[in-house]
């Protein structure tokens, strides 16, 4: 099994000639609400292309709005199990996103019930030995690091993408199995520039006691089992129109993979494919993403 522990938003996505100035009214169109939220965008993935025997439950707060039931629905739609998924009073979390003509944006994130966890969290997620569980850093620090200490407590396998960055993250590698950071979070946590090589994340994963899977766009993805030798892969060859949300079909695709118990090496090109494959669709949640898709980039 799948679990994923974390976000779920409500994506506001509207064009503005400009981005608007301090004071200043402007007219926008083409707006869009979409499914969004990295705990979100990563179990609809893992759900899209779970092998057969594989299931997929996220674990999250939504609003008692109209955003928390359309949030909910999308997800079981996908194939998720939305069991997990508490409504509590208030907002659902939302993400204002503003594009202008030149492509720019401005996104303001609204949490909502993101930031609504009850004490008891953890404690009350049904967790089983060689489930993966998954987490990001969209929810209070205090959750995630409660359910990493439970999940290795019971013998969960824990995957934790560190983003949106926060440093505190290097203080539960102990007990994270995965680590999924791309280029510019790696670059933060492990004090490196751009321009990220196989023999850096070698480096860095000398020193580590998780395997360490650094995402670098176009560029593909290096990984380095604990105390392993780096691999490097390139990304898969596709026609990409926006790569919003790759980085989140990887971890859902890698999850996914590992809970069939893949090895590292594969589960890292389900990911790399299921990636490529979200960036030839517009938003972050790619409704066409299959398992066959997904194979036929990256093999069994
Ligand atoms: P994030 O969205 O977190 O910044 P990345 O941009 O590194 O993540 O993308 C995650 C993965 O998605 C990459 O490692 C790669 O496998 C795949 N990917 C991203 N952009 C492209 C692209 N333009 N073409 C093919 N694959 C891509």
């Amino acid at each position: 099994r799948v679990i994923v522990v974390g976000s779920v938003n409500l994506d506001l996505l509207y064009r503005v000639p400009h981005l608007p100035r301090a004071g200043e009214t402007l007219l926008g169109s083409q707006l869009q609400r979409l499914s969004g939220g990295k705990g979100g965008n990563q179990a609809h993935a893992a759900a899209k292309i779970a092998p057969p025997g594989v299931t997929v439950a996220m674990v999250a707060g939504v609003g008692d709005d109209d955003a928390g039931a359309l949030l909910r629905s999308d997800l079981a739609s996908a194939g998720v199990d939305v069991a997990g998924v508490r409504t509590v009073p208030g907002v659902s979390g939302t993400a204002l996103i503003a594009v202008d003509d030149g492509g720019e944006n401005t996104i303001v994130v609204i949490p909502g019930a993101n930031s609504e966890w009850p004490e008891s969290a953890a404690a009350s997620i049904d967790l089983r030995p060689g489930d993966v569980v998954v987490l990001q850093l969209e929810v209070p620090f205090a959750v995630v690091e409660s359910v990493v200490a439970r999940a290795d407590e019971l013998g969960a396998r824990v995957v934790l993408n560190a983003a949106p960055l926060d440093r505190r993250a290097a203080d539960l590698l102990a007990g994270v199995d995965v680590l999924v950071v791309n280029e510019i979070e790696a670059g933060e946590l492990f004090g490196f520039d751009a321009g990220l090589e196989a023999d850096d994340v070698a480096g860095i994963a000398a020193d580590l006691t998780t395997d360490l899977v650094v995402t670098l766009g176009a560029r593909g993805v290096v990984f380095a089992p604990a105390g392993g030798a780096a691999i490097s892969h390139p990304a898969f060859a596709v026609d990409a129109i926006d790569t919003v949300g790759a980085g989140d079909a990887f971890v859902g695709g890698l999850a996914a993979a590992l809970a069939a118990s893949a090895s590292l090496e594969s589960a890292v090109r389900w990911g790399s494919a299921a990636g490529a494959l979200t960036t030839t669709v517009r938003g972050a949640r790619h409704p066409g993403l299959t398992r066959e898709a997904v194979e036929t980039l990256a093999g069994p």
